[in-house]
């Protein structure tokens, strides 16, 4: 896969629901879209407000076919990535984005020294499955094969903990697998990384949100990601792929007008 040419819409794919031009003259005030949604992240907020967490999004496409007017679209965006876990909530007026291209976030002092650590070489991870439904591994799995090719840029699973420079988590991280998790996390020497990869380890999706050994450094959101949005991910956290969220929803609406 060439990375110079990816793109962040996916002609196959539904991807985030994004305003149609007809949520320009007003929304109405059904809110079919927030009761229908499963992982209640879509609100219908105010006069003609839409707020849409995509953290939370399973990227379903229920909310376009429920809504009776057309005022929102599967957009095909997929690159649903990000450093900071606010980077993902989204306010909509009259279908225009309100909020900002550009957020004032910046690296923590763990993404920075882990950068520093990793930029070059890339990383080693080990994968906790933590209460998920396999859809995620089976997208990693993908990321390793020869389209994909996560080891040319350094990027390897290994199978202990010990050995990994970050924990890559898939589900919500149920009850019985918070101190699995937390164990692999201990034995890992710094600096190191917690990766939440998929919706449900983003915010839980379906289901409550399990207890993190940490905030993690990296977000990709997706039931389940796509294997090169994953790859995507993990190029951003290690600095060799310029990526903001917000940044790249905001060009890519503009472009659909
Ligand atoms: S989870 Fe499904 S229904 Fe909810 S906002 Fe995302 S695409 Fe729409
Ligand atoms: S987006 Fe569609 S379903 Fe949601 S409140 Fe507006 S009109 Fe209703």
């Amino acid at each position: 896969m060439d990375f110079n040419s990816a793109t962040y819409v996916h002609p196959n794919q539904r991807g985030i629901p994004t305003p149609t031009k007809e949520m320009q003259s007003g929304c109405g005030t059904c809110k079919l879209c927030e009761i229908d949604c499963p992982t209640k992240a879509i609100e219908r907020k105010g006069i003609d407000e839409l707020h849409i967490d995509y953290g939370k999004c399973l990227q379903c496409g229920q909310c376009v076919t429920i809504c009776p007017d057309g005022k929102l679209t599967n957009s095909g965006f997929i690159y649903v990535i990000a450093l900071h876990r606010e980077e993902f909530y989204t306010q909509y007026k009259k279908g225009v984005k309100e909020t900002p291209p550009i957020l004032p976030f910046s690296l923590t002092e763990n993404q920075k020294r882990f950068r520093k650590l990793t930029q070059k070489r890339g990383f080693l991870y080990r994968e906790v499955a933590a209460g998920g439904n396999n859809t995620v591994e089976s997208e990693l799995n993908a990321s390793f094969n020869s389209v994909f090719d996560s080891e040319r840029e350094g990027i390897r699973c290994v199978a202990s903990p010990k050995h990994a420079d970050a924990i890559v988590f898939s589900g919500p991280v149920s009850q019985n697998m918070e101190a699995p998790l937390q164990t692999a996390w201990d034995v890992m020497s710094e600096p190191k990384a917690l990766i939440a990869c998929g919706t449900e380890a983003v915010s839980g999706g379906l289901f409550p949100k399990g207890k993190l050994p940490q905030e993690p450094d990296l977000f990709i959101s997706g039931d389940p990601p796509r294997p090169d949005v994953i790859l995507q991910g993990f190029r951003l956290l290690l600095g060799r792929f310029s990526f903001q969220f917000q940044e790249a929803l905001h060009k890519f609406l503009e472009s659909e007008k």
